[in-house]
């Protein structure tokens, strides 16, 4: 069986050349880059290679990228010592955020006593913008304003440029998490004036295991994990080199073929619109997920008009592979909280959602697989809802 890959917000495969960049590495350069001899400088040349390189793409300094071993870490990190070195009483949020930041958040309420504001989205998964400018002007607490820039599950696109200005108009720091759109999107920090931004390069064909925080100078942020000098007193610990370099790779991939690569997702998000829409008539797709602009062009959110929460185990039976969202009111998974925010409760009770995400390696025919296959289960599903209608 021929198996297809559609869950590309959670995971991409690595890029053949990032596996050879990173293999080559682990052979040559696998000195501890802290170590003053060759070994060490050789290794330590290719973490400042990548660091300038990562800068050059977001239009900062080399000091501001502060390597992490993951997008949840760089979160962990800014919001933590955002509360415990810069004095943030109160933060700004959603309930749209990924569980990295969210749960963070609400660690920093339960033990350091910060104060947590959110802004509850419309059901297309907007924010009111005036109402975050209200609620800057409400107080006069040394507040952090936390929102993504792209969601993961319904790939809404906020508008950081405005929301950095209004937060300094106020005095607000804004943390964006970047994770879905580094090395996605042109990101020019010199001009969005976010003050931190987080990466997870096994998002864009990197490795899992590294990722970074992007910490504006002037914050003056400290670390959380302590120990050695590493990473300028920021992230302590022996740098992951190979994954470092991996990552630089895929930036250096994706950077290389930004319009070709989004151009490419974005026919196949168009084309998965089209062939969805006419297989099941009554499919919806979430939030602003099937509009242009608005949303990633490498996720889809759809609304299956039935209710099946085994529908991502049989898709999986079939070779494809997708996240199902996770509306269900029933078996093992919770809906998750984008869910409720931007469903009914009927559609919560009847209704599937489904989270289809690209790639650019991604196929027209992987997408009429995927049709078929979800034509085939609605079919079963009509059969048994209209003998249900006529017992
Ligand atoms: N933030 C967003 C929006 C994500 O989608 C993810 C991963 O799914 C993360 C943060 C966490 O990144 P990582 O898997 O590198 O910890």
């Amino acid at each position: 069986m021929n198996k297809i890959y559609l869950d590309n917000a959670a995971t991409t495969p690595l890029s053949e050349e990032v596996i050879d960049a990173m293999v080559s590495t682990m052979k040559m350069n696998f000195g501890n880059p802290s170590s003053t001899h060759s070994f060490g400088q050789e290794a330590k040349i290719l973490i400042e290679n990548v660091r300038r390189q990562v800068a050059e793409y977001l239009h900062v300094t080399p000091a501001e990228i502060i390597f992490t071993s993951c997008g949840t870490e760089s979160n962990n990190m800014i919001i933590k010592s955002s509360v415990e070195h810069l004095g943030i009483e109160r933060i700004i949020s959603t309930p749209l955020e990924h569980k990295c930041v969210s749960e963070t958040i609400l660690d920093m309420k339960n033990r350091k006593g910060v104060e947590v504001n959110y802004i509850r989205p419309n059901e297309k998964g907007d924010i009111d913008l005036n109402k975050l400018e209200e609620l800057l002007k409400t107080s006069d607490k040394k507040t952090l304003v936390s929102l993504m820039h792209a969601n993961n599950e319904i790939g809404n696109i906020s508008d950081i440029k405005k929301i950095a200005e209004l937060c300094k108009a106020s005095n607000a720091l804004f943390h964006s998490d970047t994770v879905q759109t580094m090395a996605h999107m042109n990101l020019d920090f010199s001009d969005i004036m976010v003050d931190f931004a987080s990466c997870s390069a096994h998002k864009f064909h990197g490795p899992k295991g590294v990722g970074f925080a992007f910490i504006r100078k002037a914050t003056g942020m400290k670390g959380i994990i302590t120990g050695g000098p590493q990473e300028r007193s920021l992230r302590a610990g022996t740098e992951n080199v190979s994954g470092i370099v991996g990552l630089g790779k895929a930036l250096e991939l994706s950077l290389n073929h930004m319009e070709e690569y989004t151009n490419h997702m974005q026919e196949i998000k168009d084309y998965a619109i089209e062939r969805l829409s006419a297989v099941i008539p009554d499919i919806k797709f979430n939030g602003r997920s099937a509009e242009k602009e608005k949303s990633l062009y490498t996720v889809l959110s759809a609304l299956l008009p039935y209710k099946n929460p085994l529908i991502g185990l049989q898709l999986d039976m079939k070779g494809i592979a997708i996240s199902q969202g996770s509306a269900c009111s029933s078996g093992a998974s919770k809906p998750s909280m984008v869910m409720m925010m931007v469903l009914t409760e009927d559609e919560m009770d009847h209704c599937t959602p489904l989270r289809i995400s690209f790639s650019h390696m991604t196929t027209k025919a992987e997408i009429d697989a995927l049709a078929d296959a979800l034509e085939e289960i609605s079919k079963e599903f009509a059969i048994e809802k209209t003998n249900v209608e006529h017992r």
